[in-house]
């Protein structure tokens, strides 16, 4: 429900990056549908989902685009990046592998998306804190270098998920409006 009837004004294209294993299949069900899944990959397949919110007055319909596993084979087609205005570039704060990568990926994205794309870098499983293997600080000076927004979530408990994608949403409304 929700979408019925409704008069939609924008459609955002934003897709999930990062390297397998982040959290970017459960990050996009906590955001779509408020869900999280033990076993993950039951949503293999689904290449993206949707959630329409209000901004600024304004309907928004957020098509939030998974890579549906294809990162594992270095395979993330330019089809994949073609019309989208936000990338959330996830890496895990318990993998500092996955965030030493973050630069490769956004070297990717820059390479196929459009130049005015809104990119924030997320650090997901801020819930096993006592794991993190990547300092907040770290992350922030990457974030401030490369002109990204910043935040740290936890798919499992919800933490910053609908902040993260209600300001990515906004930044992209208000370039674009
Ligand atoms: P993807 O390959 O990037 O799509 O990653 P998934 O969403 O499939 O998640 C990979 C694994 O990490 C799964 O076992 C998830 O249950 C787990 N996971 C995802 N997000 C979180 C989180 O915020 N906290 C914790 N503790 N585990 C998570």
């Amino acid at each position: 429900y929700g979408d019925y009837n409704q008069k939609i004004d924008y459609v955002f294209k934003v897709v999930l990056i990062g390297d397998s294993a982040v959290g970017k299949t459960q990050l996009l069900a906590r955001f779509a549908r408020n869900e999280f899944s033990v076993d993950s990959k039951a949503t293999i397949g689904v290449e993206f989902q949707t959630k329409t919110l209000l901004i600024d007055h304004k309907t928004v319909k957020a098509q939030i685009w998974d890579t549906a596993g294809q990162e594992r084979y270095r395979a993330v087609t330019s089809a994949y990046y073609r019309g989208a205005v936000g990338a959330m570039l996830v890496y895990d704060m318990t993998k500092r592998q996955s965030f030493d990568h973050m630069a490769r990926w956004l070297e990717e994205l820059r390479g196929h998306a459009d130049k005015n794309i809104v990119i924030m870098l997320i650090g997901n499983k801020c819930d096993l804190g006592s794991l993190r293997a990547v300092p907040t600080e770290d992350a922030q000076e990457f974030a401030q270098r490369e002109n990204l927004f910043f935040m740290e979530t936890s798919a499992l408990e919800a933490t910053n998920v609908e902040t993260a994608f209600f300001t990515i949403l906004t930044e992209i409304y208000r370039i674009i409006s």
